[in-house]
């Protein structure tokens, strides 16, 4: 419980302007005393019962005082320069911890920037509350004109998977329980608050404010899958002759680390991670398959998903990218109307991982029959050819450097450091660093995600290094950067280690398309040529480096890890290096008609 503030609850009968000095003093002596809380407070109180102890967001009406009090009250504030990234922060934080990662915004327009973040945890199924501040209910419903009016719980609710308004101070407590239970609960997404200022600054009875909050028992209760589903799935994999097992961001958000361990060594399956699955095996694993991707896909007949969706990242389930052999799949997820969504599922198990995983594995009993040597073998053929092609291209060292050696000289560096976080995006920049950068731990790599966005640099990097108190590597194209630059600044602020590495080849994509008419515009990919981000970070007190070889980047990278402080490489990479869209170059309208 806050402090409970001291305010008089009557007034002197014969109380008159003018008189204020001679008034208050008979006032004083007058009123009754009651202990009364407010709105503010019984936020704070409200998170605070349930153990969330940071905020990211950006002050301004009508939320600035709430801010202050946090801050006040032992709770981390991080305030950053654009409410997107501080839903970002929220959201990998809500990733990172299965516990929501909190977003608090102003009205209307950071309200608005907020939503994308928002929107986008919704998508990746991370947990985050969006508080904003809102205009008048009064004047907002008949549209009257407020200070940044705007109707923000209807314009939300497309955007997340529950939104709610607090209008009474003493239900601030039943908000924020029924906020954090939505966010966290079956499929984990992102929730809206809405907190009109008016609500902020109620004033109730301190105790029956206090007696007004929750403290959420069981907020992601455990769903346990039916045994009849967990044997239907079991005799589908036994029947595979070439099974594959596909872990997903879902699996890793699990924290059911040990189990899939164990699931993925005694059943002896080859494993795929998608991107944010790395590491929940070292990706160094003997039985990763990463490196044989698209043998795999193909060949396996039984494919088993572990919070993985058959969505755009894997080609839908059909097509070249899944061959033409016939293919079954058995998927693990908690939202039953994920199943069937692209392709039929003969074994369906619904449940969270933790619970589905481990009745999986007790069915692995000591007659269980292991992948057949001809299925791991040619696997490990696959491995083995294209690894030593990839090395080869790796150990190549082009004046100007391109991705690979660039990326190949950040790969040996983040080998010593198996527990650091990487985050990750850009076209190029995304593909070839998703490939070549090893993982080892779970939960240490962040990136564009199921929309494959860009914008969440700095944002992510920012809410890893709260979260962990762990340095950061952002590995960044120079136009993903663009979304997020200014927060360079709030990482300066707060001293975090991170380290951002633009790989700047002067452009999206790359820098070298020249506008047809001769005209003086660039066109329309193009950047400032030669541009230094390195001195973008200096302005705030930072660590600049600006490197041209993969010596260079290894000693800037390696000092600036050491340091743990806030530092930038600007990495000049060949601005020819990069393909239009990097592998998407399916879903470019343009590209995808000239090849038809
Ligand atoms: P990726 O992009 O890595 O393939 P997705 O985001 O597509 O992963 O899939 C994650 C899946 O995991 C979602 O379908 C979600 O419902 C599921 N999921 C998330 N958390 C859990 C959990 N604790 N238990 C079971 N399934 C989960």
């Amino acid at each position: 419980m806050s402090i409970a503030m001291t305010v008089p609850v009557g007034k002197a009968e014969n109380d008159t302007a003018g008189d204020t000095l001679k008034d208050s003093s008979r006032h004083a002596n007058i009123v009754s005393e009651a202990e009364t809380t407010d709105g503010f407070h019984l936020v704070i109180d409200a998170l605070k019962a349930n153990d969330i102890d940071t905020i990211f967001g950006l002050v301004g009406i009508p939320i600035t005082d709430l801010a202050r009090l946090a801050q006040a009250e032992g709770m981390r504030f991080i305030g950053f320069r654009h409410e997107q990234h501080a839903g970002n922060a929220a959201a990998i934080a809500g990733y990172m911890t299965q516990k929501p990662g909190i977003c608090l915004t102003v009205s209307a327009p950071g309200f608005l920037n907020g939503l994308t973040a928002l929107a986008n945890a919704t998508t990746n199924c991370f947990p985050m509350i969006l508080i904003s501040g809102s205009s008048e209910r009064e004047i907002v419903d008949l549209q009257q004109g407020d200070y940044e009016e705007m109707d923000q719980l209807n314009a939300a609710k497309p955007y997340c998977k529950a939104a709610y308004r607090v209008l009474h101070a003493e239900d601030i407590g039943v908000g924020v329980a029924r906020a954090i239970r939505a966010a966290v609960s079956g499929r984990p997404g992102g929730v809206y608050l809405d907190l009109p200022a008016k609500l902020l600054a109620q004033t109730i009875d301190a105790k029956k404010g206090k007696d007004s909050l929750i403290r959420v028992i069981d907020a992601a209760p455990r769903q346990i899958p039916a045994p009849d589903a967990v044997q239907r799935a079991l005799e589908v994999i036994k029947g595979a002759k070439r099974p594959l097992v596909l872990l997903g961001k879902g699996a890793a958000y699990a924290q059911a680390d040990a189990d899939i361990r164990a699931f993925i060594e005694k059943t002896g399956i080859p494993y795929l991670p998608m991107s944010m699955a790395k590491g929940l095996l070292p990706d160094t694993h003997e039985q990763s398959a990463a490196a044989a991707r698209s043998f795999v896909l193909q060949e396996a007949d039984v494919v088993v998903l572990i919070g993985a969706r058959l969505n755009w990242l894997l080609a839908h389930g059909k097509g070249k990218t899944w061959g033409s052999a016939p293919k079954k799949f058995v998927q693990i997820d908690i939202s039953p109307t994920e199943i069937d969504s692209n392709v039929p599922i003969a074994a369906p198990v619904i449940g969270d991982i933790g619970s589905c995983v481990s009745a999986l594995l007790a069915g692995v009993d000591a007659k269980w029959v292991k992948p057949s040597a001809e299925w791991t073998g040619a696997i490990a053929e696959r491995k083995s050819k294209n690894l030593a092609k990839m090395a080869a291209t790796l150990a190549q060292n082009p004046s100007p450097m391109n991705f690979h050696s660039a990326l190949g000289a950040i790969r040996d560096v983040l080998k010593k450091y198996p527990d650091i976080n990487l985050v990750n995006e850009g076209a190029n920049t995304l593909d070839y660093a998703r490939s070549i950068i090893d993982q080892y731990q779970p939960r240490k790599r962040f990136d564009s995600g199921t929309w494959g966005v860009m914008g969440i640099g700095m944002g992510f990097a920012i809410g890893a290094a709260v979260t962990s108190g762990k340095p950061v590597v952002a590995i960044e194209g120079d136009s993903a950067f663009g979304f997020s630059g200014m927060e360079l600044e709030t990482i300066c602020r707060y001293e975090l280690p991170v380290t951002t590495v633009i790989f700047n080849n002067n452009g999206v994509y790359r820098g070298t398309d020249v506008n047809p008419t001769g005209g003086k515009d660039v066109a329309p990919t193009v950047f400032v040529k030669g541009a230094r981000y390195d001195k973008m970070i200096e302005a705030f007190g930072g660590i600049g480096y600006n490197v041209t070889t993969p010596a260079e980047l290894t000693k800037a990278l390696e000092e600036s890890i050491a340091a743990g402080r806030p530092a930038l490489i600007n990495a000049v990479i060949d601005e020819s290096a990069g393909t239009e869209s990097g592998r998407l170059t399916n879903l470019n309208p343009q590209s995808a008609a000239m090849k038809k």
